[in-house]
C-alpha cells in the first residue's frame, strides 16, 4: 500500500513527521512553538509568539485575492501523552514513532499519535508554505494547553483581522462542525443530619454495578444511564415501603464520565430485609429490560455489612439524588442525534458529615447551561446545601446563517458529489474563545478521519489526509 517515502513527498505528511520529532505534550510546547516560529520566519512570513507560546502567523493574499476577507486557520500545538502499559516512553524527550498500517497511521498501539492536533498544525503549515494555490490573506493561530484547560486559546490576544475561522481540530472528513458545547463543573455539598442508631438494626450494602459508562459529553445521548441516578430512583421507591437511614454512599469515578457504579449502606430493621431483597431483584430485572443493549451486565447486589458507628437521615439524600437534573436537558432541532444541553451527576461522595455531588454541565447555548446550573442552585438552596461552579469554557454558538458553512458545503458537494454532514459536538472546542474575542465571527471545524484520541490506539486515515488537504485548498480558493 503506502510507503513512508511516498507519504513524505507530500508537504502535510512531511510537516506531520517533523512535528512527531519534537516532543509537545500539554504544558511543554515551548520547543515546538520555537521551531514553528523559526520555520515561519525562514519563509519570510510575519510570525509572533506570546508568553503562552501561542503563535500568530500571517501570509498575504495571492494575486487577485487582495480584496477578499482574511481567513483564519486554527489548530492546537499540544497533545495528550498516553502510553500502553509496559511501554517505556518519555513524552518530554522521545520521538513519536509513527508507522503505516494499511491505510492508516498509528504508533502500533505504543503511544498517542498526536494527530490530535498535529495534523491540524501540519495542514496549516502546508497552506503557509504553499506557492501553487490561490487564497485570501491567511492568519494562522496555533494555541497551547488545549487538552488541559484551553488556556492558550483563552489568552490568545494577537490583534487578528479575520472574522472567518477554519478550526482544523475536526476528526471526520465528511463533517463540517458548526457548533460545540460550552461547559462547566458544578458541585453540591449537602450537610447530613446524624440520627441515633436504633437498638436492633441491620446494615445492608446495596451496590449497582456493570453499567456501560462513557464520556459525559460524547455518550450522554446513548441511553446508558447513570448508576448514581439509579441508586436515587431505588431509594425513592423503597422509602415508601419501610423506614431506613443511610450510613455511607459512594458512586462514579469522574464527573466527566457516566457513573458505572454506585453503592449505599442502608440501616434498617431486620424484618424489612426480605422486602429490600425483593425490590433489589426486581430493579435488576427492570434495568435489564430498560437497557436492551448493555443491560445484561448490570448487577444490583446486596451484602450485609457490620453495624456502622453512625447513620444519617435518608430523606434529604433521596431528595438530592432524585430531583437533581441528570442526563439530557434538551436536544437541538438542527442536530436530532446530538444533545444540545446535558448535565451529568458524575460522582457522589459521603464524608465528614457531607454528601458531595459533582456535575458536568454542557450546553450549545451558554444561557441554557447557566439555567441548568441555576436549577442545581435552587435545589441546593431548598435542601440547605451549598452549590458552586468551577472550570468553565465557552460554547461555540450555532449561527442560524453562516456564509462560511454554506460555502464549505457547496464546495464539498461539488468536489465529492454528496452532502457533507453538518453537525455539532457535545464537547468543547477552542472556537468558543475566538467567538468571545470578536463580534460576528463565523467558523467551521474540519479535519481528516482520526480516532481513539488521547489513547495509545490513536490512528489516522492516510487517504483522508490527502482529501482534507485538497478540500482545504479548494475551499480557500472559493473564499473571495
Ligand atoms: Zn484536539
Amino acid at each position: 500500500m503506502y510507503s513512508r517515502k511516498q507519504l513524505l513527498q507530500n508537504p502535510t505528511f512531511q510537516h506531520f513527521d517533523k512535528l512527531c520529532r519534537i516532543p509537545h505534550i500539554s504544558g511543554k510546547e515551548q520547543a515546538i512553538s520555537n521551531y514553528l516560529l523559526a520555520w515561519a520566519e525562514s519563509l519570510g512570513l510575519a510570525a509572533e509568539q506570546d508568553a503562552h507560546f501561542n503563535l500568530y502567523i500571517q501570509k498575504p493574499a495571492t494575486s487577485g485575492y487582495e480584496r477578499a476577507p482574511v481567513v483564519m486557520l486554527q489548530a492546537h500545538l499540544d497533545m495528550v501523552g498516553s502510553k500502553s502499559s509496559g511501554e517505556n516512553v518519555n513524552f518530554e524527550k522521545d520521538v513519536i514513532p509513527w508507522v503505516i498500517e494499511g491505510n492508516t497511521i498509528t504508533t502500533g498501539g505504543k503511544t498517542t499519535l498526536g494527530a490530535d492536533d498535529g495534523i491540524g498544525v501540519a495542514l496549516a503549515m502546508t497552506v503557509l508554505g504553499d506557492k501553487n494555490h490561490a487564497h485570501p490573506a491567511i492568519e494562522v493561530a496555533l494555541t497551547t494547553m488545549e487538552e488541559v484547560d484551553f488556556s492558550g486559546a483563552e489568552s490568545f490576544n494577537f490583534p487578528f483581522r479575520a472574522v472567518s475561522l477554519i478550526n482544523l481540530d475536526g476528526s471526520n472528513d465528511n463533517q463540517l462542525l458548526c457548533a460545540s458545547s460550552g461547559g462547566m463543573a458544578a458541585e453540591i455539598r449537602l450537610p447530613l443530619e446524624r440520627v441515633t442508631l436504633p437498638e436492633a438494626c441491620r446494615c445492608v450494602r446495596i451496590a449497582i454495578s456493570g453499567l456501560a459508562g462513557g464520556h459525559s459529553g460524547r455518550e450522554i445521548n446513548r441511553g446508558r444511564d447513570n448508576a448514581i441516578g439509579i441508586l436515587g430512583r431505588f431509594l425513592l421507591q423503597i422509602k415508601k415501603m419501610f423506614p431506613f437511614t443511610i450510613s455511607d454512599l459512594d458512586g462514579g469515578d469522574s464527573y466527566i464520565a457516566l457513573a458505572r457504579d454506585a453503592q449505599a449502606e442502608l440501616v434498617l430493621a431486620a424484618e424489612d430485609i426480605s422486602a429490600l431483597e425483593k425490590e433489589a431483584a426486581e430493579l435488576e430485572e427492570t434495568l435489564h429490560k430498560e437497557h436492551p443493549i448493555t443491560g445484561k451486565k448490570i448487577r444490583v447486589s446486596l451484602n450485609e455489612c457490620k453495624e456502622p458507628s453512625h447513620a444519617y437521615m435518608a430523606e434529604p439524600i433521596i431528595m438530592m439524588l432524585s430531583l437533581s437534573p441528570n442526563g439530557i436537558v434538551q436536544m437541538n432541532e438542527m442536530f436530532p442525534e446530538i444533545a444540545a444541553s446535558s448535565v451529568n451527576m458524575g460522582t457522589a461522595r459521603m464524608n465528614e458529615g457531607f454528601l458531595t455531588l459533582k456535575y458536568d454541565i454542557r450546553s450549545l447555548s451558554e444561557k441554557m447551561g447557566k439555567s441548568t446550573y441555576e436549577k442545581l442552585e435552587l435545589l441546593a438552596e431548598l435542601a440547605g446545601a451549598g452549590c458552586r461552579q468551577s472550570t468553565s469554557y465557552p460554547s461555540w454558538d450555532l449561527r442560524a446563517d453562516s456564509l462560511l458553512r454554506d460555502t464549505a458545503a457547496t464546495v464539498y458537494r461539488r468536489m465529492y458529489g454528496e452532502e457533507p454532514e453538518i453537525c455539532s459536538i457535545h464537547v468543547g472546542l477552542e472556537v468558543g474563545y475566538f467567538f468571545l474575542k470578536k463580534e460576528g465571527m463565523d467558523a467551521i471545524a474540519y479535519g481528516p478521519n482520526r480516532w481513539n484520541n488521547h489513547s495509545p490506539s490513536e490512528g489516522m486515515s492516510i487517504p483522508s489526509v490527502y482529501k482534507a488537504e485538497e478540500y482545504l485548498f479548494t475551499l480557500l480558493s472559493e473564499l473571495r
